[in-house]
């Protein structure tokens, strides 16, 4: 029986289960892997390879010599980071901050496969940046951003994330801004919080939690798998975690990622930071969460006229993704 839910965070309708109800080991096409090298000379990501990218950043040296992380402009970016002279209300000319971090001088390794303190190297120097990037006031909100496709994200198989920001608030990060603004000023609760608890009270949606975090399937989950990953202390803006909140970050985005790769077959996927805008940050209405999406390969998924349509339960793919044993399936 087809159920239509609507998102209680942006009222969005979606109906989940729809006709041909899909259970999720149906989606599960295996792959074949791929062997990858862990040096390409044609890479310009790969060491040895430093000045075919813009200088860089910030790094993250080894104590092996040469580097463990490295974070450069974006040499090809489609936002030029000069303000220009003249703006207009409706034609603001593009000015923003776009970064590349280069996850790893092994081009062979995908993020799921990162050890954990290289994983939380990763989060470490995201946060560093998205400090900094957010002094700027002309930036009025910053986001991570995480593509991964088999074939290389941009002809780019190189493991890497982006780090976008922008004078603008893109509409979707106001829409759910101004819903949960609401909410607050009806009932005086972050509706995420309150959210929160209810799934801690069913327990039927979560993936995993740990001390500090918590992965949840969607209520109204708009596609199959589609988890996001919230800290249970309540904060608006991504810059508020802390030393030990973010190293129990990294281990939660290693367990999921970890569950996508073995249990759903190394899937494209991506993942992005929906953290409040930065003069939100602070606010008591507001929660921020990572929100990742694999892209599988669903016969029938269709999206018809502003209705989405999920062919799994989120109940279901929730279980799925729990029973997915990751600690024997991820090779060293
Ligand atoms: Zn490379
Ligand atoms: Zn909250």
């Amino acid at each position: 029986m087809p159920e239509l839910r609507q998102d209680r965070f942006t009222k969005e309708w979606v109906f989940v289960a729809s006709e041909n109800i899909q259970h999720p080991q149906e989606l599960v096409v295996p792959r074949a892997r791929k062997s990858v090298p862990s040096f390409d000379p044609n890479c310009p990501f790969c060491p040895g390879h430093e000045t075919r990218t813009a200088p860089e950043i910030l790094r993250v040296s080894s104590p092996k010599g040469g580097w463990t992380l490295r974070v450069i402009p974006r040499k090809f970016a489609g936002l030029s980071s000069e303000l220009p002279e003249h703006n207009f209300a409706t034609a603001i000319e593009g000015f923003g901050i776009h970064e590349i971090i280069v996850e790893t001088p092994d081009h062979s390794l995908s993020t799921a496969l990162l050890p954990e303190p290289q994983l939380l190297s990763l989060l470490r120097s995201a946060k560093a940046r998205y400090d900094e990037i957010c002094l700027d006031p002309r930036i009025a909100y910053a986001t991570i951003y995480k593509k991964h496709t088999v074939e290389g994200s941009g002809g780019l198989e190189h493991p890497h994330s982006h780090l976008i920001a922008s004078q603008v608030i893109p509409p979707p990060v106001a829409g759910r801004l101004q819903q949960a603004r609401r909410h607050y000023g009806q009932t005086g609760e972050c509706i995420f919080c309150a959210a929160l608890q209810e799934e801690l009270d069913t327990q039927s949606r979560i993936v995993a939690a740990t001390q500090h975090f918590i992965a949840i399937e969607p209520f109204a989950s708009p596609s199959p798998f589609c988890t996001q990953i919230y800290p249970r202390r309540h904060m608006a803006n991504f810059g508020e975690i802390n030393a030990e909140e973010l190293l129990d970050f990294a281990r939660i985005l290693r367990t999921i990622l970890s569950k996508f790769y073995s249990g759903l077959e190394n899937p494209d996927f991506t993942y992005n930071m929906r953290s409040s805008p930065v003069a939100n940050a602070g606010v008591n209405y507001y929660h921020w969460c990572l929100h990742l999406v694999p892209n599988l390969p669903i016969p029938g998924l269709e999206q018809e006229g502003k209705m989405l349509l999920n062919p799994v339960l989120p109940e279901e793919a929730a279980q799925f993704l729990r029973e997915v044993r990751v600690e024997q399936a991820i090779p060293a």
